[in-house]
């Protein structure tokens, strides 16, 4: 498969130069209903890359990376012996692209992924009819940058957000992607593909691309059978995933989606609903326990001074109010990202960490600056801050606690701000490794002991004499619980809020 893609690409390419040369870039987009071989146009339109932009150009720019459509098909065996089983388009997920950007964009989002996962042959779907409508979204929905990607049926795992840059090779690159690497795609089944070094095949392959894609683990501990046990995504694969391309696999899911799984259609309480869809090792204020155990997985990561981050997203299939598990994008789950209003730079900050996420609007910004104490140097989230042993670094924290109503007509207030600290003492020698020991509460904010202007929370600590390589991180909640517990089955999701943000590293030199 890998000759047959590069002989793609090559196509591609030519297709590409050919038809920039006759100015054919900018032809209206194909009909979603177009039949696959007809009309499908070689390339996307052009996109001239912009690059990361000035850090001044930059504001907090809500999205989700995890939204599926009407082409997350389900899978229905052929009625011939021997024939590829048929992909019935919204068998799964039930809304159009551009419905689904509408959404994000009536709920407060800037950015969003579209992300349907495969089957057998469903590369083909993908790229034929889910491009085009993606195209046609995007002149639909302007004010929502729209990005290409999937749901990648992961090897040897579960599933993973592929993001892909905006450019005109968008197209075949996830066509790459798919056909090459989904674990589902092939008819009959391949269980070669479902193999760990299969999987670093494939991001090898992505990070070689020009333009590399971001990839998120989805929901990682949903498969796990108890909690403090591993599913289908384990502590080990990812380190793996991480060195094998730290400039592609990124990060995970913070809070999963299907949070409105345990809301009935007129929003009265399903008694014996899930938060995620999490039914066994169930969700910690709503965010999988690989991210919400305090010194737990992530922590772990982190103390090795990984660049790992977390999202949150909708997962978005079918409304909770039309008999599904979900909320639209943006309604109840938001990825903050710093960045320009561009595809390139979200995509930049989502792979540098420039992040925070919050669940049902209880913030919406979060800032965290690290300053040495002369002031002349600083870091912000997803940044590092270079010290001298024995250093005060001054953390300065502004949050935002939105004064209306959320989309639930709720209005949570903030009751908690925790600043987190752990050590980083570089890689571990287990790679299984899911814990941090000098992961810590350093200090809680209150609305006491924070300055409230307005809508703005404002709060300061000095790490004192700083000799150990560290990080620092937020959290905050509207509730009580010291440590987010284990959600209970047909808990209301907008009573149990929270947020977080990526760490800022602070290096001792
Ligand atoms: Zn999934
Ligand atoms: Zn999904």
């Amino acid at each position: 498969m890998h000759m047959l893609f590069s002989r793609a690409r090559r196509g591609q390419v030519s297709h590409a130069v050919v038809a920039a040369a006759l100015g054919l870039l900018a032809v209206a987009p194909m009909s979603a209903s177009a039949h696959p071989g007809h009309a499908v146009r070689p390339v996307a339109p052009p996109h001239p890359a912009t690059g990361p932009a000035d850090p001044a150009d930059r504001r907090w720019l809500a999205g989700d990376h995890h939204v599926h459509s009407w082409f997350s098909a389900s899978v229905k065996p052929s009625d011939t012996p021997g024939q590829p089983p048929v992909l019935v388009k919204a068998g799964d997920a039930v809304n159009p692209i551009t419905v689904n950007a509408r959404q994000a964009a009536g709920h407060g989002l800037s950015w969003m992924v579209a992300t349907d996962h495969g089957g057998p042959n469903h590369a083909k779907l993908n790229r034929n009819e889910a491009y085009p409508e993606l195209v046609r979204s995007r002149t639909l929905t302007p004010g929502v940058l729209q990005f290409w990607g999937m749901e990648l049926d992961t090897p040897a795992a579960e599933h993973s957000s592929v993001i892909i840059p905006r450019s005109a090779m968008e197209r075949e690159a996830l066509f790459g992607i798919e056909t090459g690497y989904n674990r589902r795609e092939p008819w009959p089944a391949d269980p070669a593909r479902d193999t760990e070094p299969f999987m670093l095949d494939a991001l090898r392959h992505m990070q070689s691309l020009p333009q590399p894609p971001v990839l998120i683990v989805n929901h990682p501990s949903r498969t796990a059978e108890t909690p403090g046990q591993y599913g289908l995504v384990s502590p080990a694969e990812l380190r793996n995933w991480n060195d094998t391309a730290p400039q592609v696999a990124v990060g995970m899911e913070g809070a999963p989606g299907h949070q409105a799984s345990t809301l009935n259609a007129d929003g009265s309480a399903k008694p014996k609903g899930d938060r995620g869809g999490y039914s066994r090792a169930p969700t910690l204020g709503g965010f999988d326990r690989m991210t919400a155990q305090l010194g737990g997985f992530w922590d772990s990561m982190l103390g090795e001074g990984r660049h790992w981050w977390i999202t949150s997203t909708s997962d978005s299939h079918r409304h909770y109010t039309e008999g599904g598990d979900d909320f639209w994008p943006g309604e109840y789950s938001k990825t903050y990202v710093k960045a320009a209003r561009t595809y390139d730079d979200v995509l930049d900050g989502l792979r540098q960490g420039r992040v925070f996420v919050t669940l049902g609007d209880l913030v919406s910004e979060v800032d965290v600056t690290a300053t040495t104490a002369d002031g002349r140097k600083s870091a912000e989230i997803g940044g590092r801050l270079e010290v001298a042993a024995g250093s005060d670094v001054t953390i300065i924290i502004r949050v935002r606690d939105p004064a209306g109503r959320n989309f639930g007509g709720h209005k949570p207030d903030v009751a908690r701000i925790d600043l987190i600290q752990g050590d980083v003492t570089g890689p571990a020698s287990n790679r299984a490794l899911d814990a941090n020991a000098s992961t810590r509460v350093v200090r809680r904010f209150t609305p006491t002991t924070w300055v409230r202007e307005g809508e703005q929370l404002s709060m300061v600590y000095v790490l004192k004499n700083v000799r150990q390589s560290n990080y620092v991180r937020l959290r905050g909640t509207n509730g009580a619980e010291l440590e987010p517990q284990p959600d209970p089955l047909g808990e209301d999701p907008w009573a149990d809020l929270w947020f977080y943000a990526n760490p800022i590293f602070i290096a001792v030199k």
